[in-house]
């Protein structure tokens, strides 16, 4: 029987970008999804509010506004940062290519690594990796067959996908990545990486015109 997961969805920053506190209600252990900048205090209250011991810091992809609190995190929660191993080269020189930031982010050295069929343990609950490029070449997501749940970063939100226009970013890679999507079942529920959550089936529409091309 698999125990279940809550979800805390922690939006902050000025992109409003939203890390997620996924967490095994059993056994309290958690993983963190992405650090947004000024997400640190927001949810280190909610770890001790609910005496969560987090397993795993991951990160989606090396945009800034995914990873400014990912050293804070890792002193407090002292948790091991894992993300795919595209990201080593941005994640030790982070930063935008686009825009000034108002914020110096202190490079970061991830402890391992995580790529395309590799699992993710937390208590009983197992995520699936995928990397799915596109928006950014290391960007990956999490998905939870058994709790049909997605954590999926800036690949797919409610009516689009991530954006494309950005360094690093294809358009053809990313109708590649949003094909796979489309294998997964309906009633899964994605928490993206900006606004609020959506289902793979109230996207399924869009999704299978715009990827018709390489399916
Ligand atoms: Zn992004």
């Amino acid at each position: 029987m698999a125990s279940k997961l809550d979800i805390h969805q922690i939006p902050a920053g000025p992109l409003e970008t939203n890390a997620f506190l996924v967490v095994v209600a059993d056994t309290k252990q958690a993983l963190l999804i992405d650090a947004p900048p000024e997400s640190h205090d927001a949810v280190m209250t909610i770890v001790r509010d609910h005496d969560v011991t987090v397993d795993t810091i991951i990160l989606t992809h090396t945009h800034w506004d995914h990873i400014v609190d990912t050293n804070a995190f890792r002193v407090s929660l002292r948790a091991p940062v894992h993300a795919h191993s595209k990201a080593d080269a941005r994640l030790a020189r982070p930063g935008s290519a686009v825009m000034d930031l108002p914020y110096t982010i202190e490079p970061i050295t991830s402890d391992g690594h995580l790529d395309d069929g590799d699992e993710v343990a937390v208590g009983e609950q197992t995520f699936a990796v995928m990397h799915l490029p596109g928006h950014d070449p290391s960007h990956i997501v999490l998905y939870n067959v058994e709790a049909k749940v997605l954590l999926g970063g800036d690949v797919l939100f409610p009516g689009g996908h991530g954006r494309t226009d950005v360094p690093g970013a294809d358009q053809d890679t990313m109708l590649q990545s949003l094909a796979r999507l489309l294998e997964l079942p309906d009633d899964v529920t994605v928490y993206p990486g900006h606004g609020q959550p959506t289902t793979i089936g109230a996207e399924r529409g869009w999704m299978t015109e715009m990827t018709a091309s390489v399916r």
